[in-house]
């Protein structure tokens, strides 16, 4: 399980910090797909007609986690930049005031 800050003073790359300032953190999610995207429109396009499924479907899944992902806006000049950290089972977004209640919870 990992438990990650909410706010997080880290180095920004904008060409406008390059230095360390407080970021906000979210979690990084996987957009929707569009409809209209040129890979889209050419696969409908060859799966159209007789001939059953024409592109490969992924089916030997052997990781059991995702690599969590996150996003980072720097809180002065507002970019977001991406990191990603290491994979796990449980990923949870908290403040450090929350981690001390859940654990006494517990
Ligand atoms: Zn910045």
């Amino acid at each position: 399980m990992v438990m990650y800050p909410k706010k997080k003073k880290t180095f920004c790359p904008s060409d406008e910090c390059k230095k360390h300032t407080e970021h906000k953190v979210v979690q990084y999610k996987r957009g929707k797909e569009h409809v209209a995207a040129q890979g889209k429109r050419r696969y409908d396009r060859k799966q159209k007609g007789f001939g059953g499924q024409t592109k490969p479907v992924f089916k030997k899944k052997a990781k059991t986690t995702k690599k969590i992902a996150l996003k980072l806006q720097c809180g002065s000049c507002k970019k977001i930049h991406q990191v990603v950290i290491k994979r796990c089972k449980h990923f949870e977004l908290a403040d450090k005031k929350v981690k001390k209640e859940t654990a006494s919870g517990f």
